[in-house]
């Protein structure tokens, strides 16, 4: 073996992958009983439809360079994503933009009209010197539609007040003063065809590739431990960082997410893939309905049966699935000392969402999985 991967997500697997095929032998290893990371998704058995088990997974990128790697195992469908929001029984579109406005302030506006009006409601703060996601959120809407659309939505998920979260969040959702509702800005985007484990599967498909799934890295039992392999042979690990040190710098926090799935005797639930809700009365942040990702799949899927799963946020206790870096201050700090750690560690590069502590988009850990291999290893 001239290389272990610890952890079978897209960042694990594109290393592997680019190592495979340049003719080394590689041994990836995963504690879960599947591949794929959080990107995971399976065929409900009772309906045939594809359900994401760790959440949606929609992609999209505008790195030629991803984009060109991906669609070496996958093609991609046409589909474009769309999301809306349930604020007080009524649904806008998101993200904000002019049909957002006009249906909130039932009115007609320009996008010109509707500028003069955010910027007037905005005057309270400016963008620029935001201090938090409160701040930013109103210096971008204005106080009355982020108190509709984000501050509640915010709170649910991050169970932090928006005072308290750092400004960037929010950065990620454009306000558009036009009726584009497309969720993503992206050049490219689409659903894997043959949905993602078939796309993961792909990447994994090389005789120079062993992937041993159950087989934990810190596990003394099992011959791939830590213990064992670190200093003995070039590793790249996509695990958590906290962990892989013992916590010593403390434990770098994150938000975990409850999934409810509920197969239902209708054919269609709430007419799209994902709906927010934007209130605190509602314990829940979203709902997805998976048949409306492929709805080129139609004539494959029940016509009196869908599924939804909807979406609880809460903070992760050790035993949780980690997945949204909170990203405090004291995170920060964490994570800096972690870093030199990492430095120390002999032949072993950190890579991924975990691995790093940072929120990563799937073309995001491809990318930055391609990189690794060209500047560090090949
Ligand atoms: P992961 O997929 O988390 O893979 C890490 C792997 O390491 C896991 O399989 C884990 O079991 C394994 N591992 C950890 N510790 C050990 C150990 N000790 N021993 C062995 N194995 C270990 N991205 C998008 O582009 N679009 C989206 O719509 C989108 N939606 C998302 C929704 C949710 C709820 C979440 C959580 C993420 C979403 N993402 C989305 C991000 C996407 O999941 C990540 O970009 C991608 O999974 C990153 O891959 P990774 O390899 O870094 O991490
Ligand atoms: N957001 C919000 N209301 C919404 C959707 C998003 O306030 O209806 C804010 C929220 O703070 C969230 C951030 O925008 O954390 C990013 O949203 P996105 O949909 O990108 O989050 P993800 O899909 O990654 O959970």
């Amino acid at each position: 073996m001239d290389l272990l991967v610890v952890g079978s997500g897209f960042f694990g697997l594109t290393i592997a992958e680019r190592a495979a095929a340049s003719g080394l032998t590689v041994t990836v290893i995963d504690r879960r009983d599947h591949i794929g990371g959080n990107a995971f998704s399976e065929d409900d058995p009772a309906t045939g439809i594809e359900v994401h088990r760790y959440g949606a997974h929609l992609f999209h990128t505008s790195n030629p360079a991803v984009w060109e790697y991906v669609n070496r195992f996958t093609t991609f469908t046409d589909y474009v994503h769309r999301v809306y929001t349930n604020h007080k029984g009524i649904v806008f579109p998101l993200p904000i933009n002019l049909g957002t406005i006009n249906q909130f302030f039932n009115a007609a506006y320009s996008p010109d009209e509707a500028k003069a009006l955010v910027h007037e409601l905005a005057g309270e703060f400016d963008t620029k010197d935001a201090a938090n996601l409160e701040e930013k959120g109103i210096a971008l809407i204005g106080r009355p539609l982020y108190e509709a659309f984000i501050r509640d939505y915010t709170a649910k998920q991050w169970q932090t007040d928006p005072k308290n979260l750092p400004a960037e969040v929010i950065s990620r959702l454009p306000v558009r003063y036009n009726y584009d509702n497309r969720y993503f800005n992206d050049t490219w985007e689409g659903l894997p065809t043959d949905g993602y484990t078939a796309w993961i599967e792909r990447m994994a498909d090389h005789p120079n590739i062993e992937v041993k799934l159950s087989t934990d890295f810190f596990d003394e039992s099992q011959p791939f431990n830590k213990r064992a392999t670190v200093g003995q042979l070039p590793i790249v690990y996509t695990g958590p960082v906290d962990r892989y040190f013992d916590y010593t710098e403390g434990a770098l926090s994150w938000r975990t997410l409850d999934f409810e799935r509920e197969v239902l005797d209708v054919g269609d639930f709430q007419g799209t893939s994902v709906m927010n809700y934007a209130d605190a009365d509602i314990p829940y942040t979203r709902i997805h309905e998976f048949k409306h990702f492929h709805p080129e799949r139609a004539d494959r899927h029940p016509a009196d049966k869908t599924i939804i799963m909807r979406e609880f946020s809460r903070f992760a206790t050790r035993e949780d699935e980690p997945y949204y870096p909170v990203n405090t201050s004291q995170d920060r700090a964490g994570l800096l000392a972690y870093r030199e750690l990492a430095k120390g560690e002999q032949d072993v590069l950190f890579g991924g969402r975990l691995g790093t502590y940072q929120y990563l988009d799937m073309h995001m850990a491809i990318g930055s999985a391609l990189s690794m291999w060209h500047n560090q290893l090949a």
